[in-house]
């Protein structure tokens, strides 16, 4: 072989150019690493999710006529690491080209941009999958600054001229539907929610591989893995999704309830892992959500297309973006100067708080939440209480099926934990437990009461809630958006604020209890 080309895991992307030519000198290398497995404890689900995808994309390079080396976590265990294999590798076949496609975590990439081998040519490639080039990430981001996601996005709307007019006005007139969107279940809803397109791919192997490997996992695994894997699996449910959740999709976006069988998964694509892993291409989500929508006006409406054309083609890219502009100083930030433990029911999800307990159990069990589960009560909880910015990058990165840095860190560090001082947000995503009870139905079968705000039973997101914006005051008092916060908080009795705050402190110092 003249050329070493590495395709890391999350770079399945079959439509890259590598693959458009044959060449028997090239020899593709697809290997499964300790050093992946290892940097956090991931769940059990994502490491098989990922190493299935891997070998399945092996298999099929392969019958497409590439040379392959697949190696499995057997094989590779007498490497050191990333680069120590490369080296190997490129001596034992007198490689003098080693090409890899651009990582998208910063750690990964410095990895490979460090790596020198003699006599060898080291290069960097695209990895074809996002929408904005990389190159041209400067022209929308920069360090430190605030962006604001929806002018990002409309510009994107228009540079694609996706859901648009012809004279260069979005389609229907507005740009964004949300006020249209965002419902709770009624009761009604309840029975109407579609059963999850599921898969049930073997993993005996992987498992057991884990398990000769002493490979330290989290969550529960059954025998087969409902995720998408391959492209196959990944099209069809992408197909599902237009078919049975589009058509609901924007409206309850961010509801939660604890009352379906399909409480996790909802009217959500699921699509994170297939899109992460580059299964699938973004545009190609896209465009098959605005064809169906196109298709079936009568069905699909433009609230509910535009809300999911919104996630893909704005919070994608743009998280993307931010990461880019400001890593690596963004892993660092914690800008609420929070320092707590990480309490010890994120793990188990044993907990009072009838709303975490769903959260974290149903994560444990299936490696994923959806963006209100993860946002509005992990998130929040983690916020109001001060746990460390890097014990929660852990914990998302660890947990979800679709966590990768890139994707991860701006959504935990920056929209869900505002470290980043306001890059992402312009405001924390604080709320109390009002918020919860009017975008689910969690509370009703609660150990503690929504309303109460102090007291034996009372609600820990209230008490806490007011702590934090009370602890935060000087530095959110300014903001308009929260100054109304403040004058119903000026409102109350000193005694009430007391009792509050007073209340709060207790929760804090019983944290490992609620
Ligand atoms: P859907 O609700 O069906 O949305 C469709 C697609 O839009 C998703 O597949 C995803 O690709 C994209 N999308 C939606 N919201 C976002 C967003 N905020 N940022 C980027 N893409 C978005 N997403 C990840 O892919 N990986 C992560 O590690 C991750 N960590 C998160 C951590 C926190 C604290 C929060 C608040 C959000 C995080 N998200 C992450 C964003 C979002 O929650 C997930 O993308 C979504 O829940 C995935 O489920 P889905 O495919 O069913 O999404
Ligand atoms: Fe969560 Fe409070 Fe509602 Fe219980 S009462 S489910 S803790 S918001």
């Amino acid at each position: 072989y003249h050329t070493l080309r590495l395709i890391l895991g999350d770079q399945l992307n079959a439509h890259h150019s590598w693959y458009k030519s044959k060449d028997d000198g090239v020899l593709y290398l697809i290997a499964e690493l300790k050093q992946e497995t290892d940097y956090v404890v991931h769940h059990v689900q994502k490491v098989c999710a990922f190493f299935a995808a891997m070998q399945g994309f092996a298999h099929a390079l392969r019958q497409a006529g590439h040379q392959v080396l697949h190696l499995t976590l057997d094989d590779s265990q007498v490497y050191q690491d990333l680069p120590d294999l490369l080296t190997q590798l490129c001596q034992q076949h007198s490689i003098s080209q080693l090409q890899f496609q651009r990582p998208d975590e910063y750690r990964l990439r410095q990895q490979l941009l460090n790596l020198q081998i003699d006599k060898v040519d080291i290069g960097e490639w695209d990895c074809e999958h996002f929408l904005v080039p990389f190159c041209e990430l400067g022209d929308y981001f920069a360090p430190n600054k605030h962006v604001l996601m929806e002018g990002f996005y409309r510009k994107l709307r228009k540079r694609f001229n996706l859901l648009m007019e012809d004279d260069g006005k979005p389609l229907g007139g507005k740009w964004n539907y949300d006020a249209q969107n965002r419902n709770k279940f009624k009761p009604a809803d309840l029975a109407n929610i579609p059963a999850p397109l599921l898969f049930d791919n073997p993993i005996e192997e992987i498992l057991a591989r884990l398990k000769r490997h002493q490979i330290n996992t989290i969550g529960e695994v059954a025998e087969h893995l409902p995720w998408p894997i391959n492209r196959k699996q990944s099209l069809a449910l992408l197909d599902y999704f237009c078919q049975h959740c589009l058509p609901n999709f924007g409206q309850f976006q961010d509801a939660m309830t604890a009352h379906s069988p399909h409480q996790w998964s909802l009217y959500h694509s699921r699509l994170s892992f297939a899109l992460n892993a580059k299964i699938l291409h973004p545009m190609q989500v896209i465009q098959a959500a605005i064809s169906a929508f196109e298709q079936r006006p009568e069905h699909i409406s433009l609230a509910q297309v535009e809300g999911f054309v919104r996630q893909i083609l704005g919070w994608r890219e743009y998280v993307r973006g931010v990461y880019w502009a400001n890593m690596p100083h963004y892993s660092e930030l914690n800008s609420l100067d929070a320092q707590r433990a990480l309490p010890a029911f994120y793990w188990h999800g044993n907990t009072k708080m009838n709303c975490m307990g769903h959260a974290i159990k149903q994560s444990l069990e299936t490696s994923y939440a959806h963006h209100i589960q993860r946002l509005m009560i992990t998130g929040n909880f983690a916020l109001l209480t001060g746990i460390h910015p890097d014990a929660m990058d852990e914990w998302y990165l660890g947990i979800y099926i679709d966590a990768i840095e890139w994707v991860e860190m701006p959504n935990t560090r920056g929209m869900s934990q505002f470290a980043d001082g306001g890059i992402i947000a312009t405001k924390p995503y604080a709320a109390s437990g009002n918020y919860i009870n009017k975008m689910s139905d969690y509370c009703k079968g609660c150990h503690y009461q929504v309303k109460q705000r102090d007291g034996e039973y009372a609600c820990p997101f209230n008490s806490l809630y007011w702590q934090f914006m009370i602890k935060h005051r000087e530095r959110l008092a300014n903001n308009p958006r929260i100054g109304m916060v403040y004058r119903n908080w000026d409102k109350q009795t000193p005694e009430q604020q007391q009792s509050i705050l007073a209340q709060a402190q207790d929760y804090l110092a019983n944290i490992e209890d609620l």
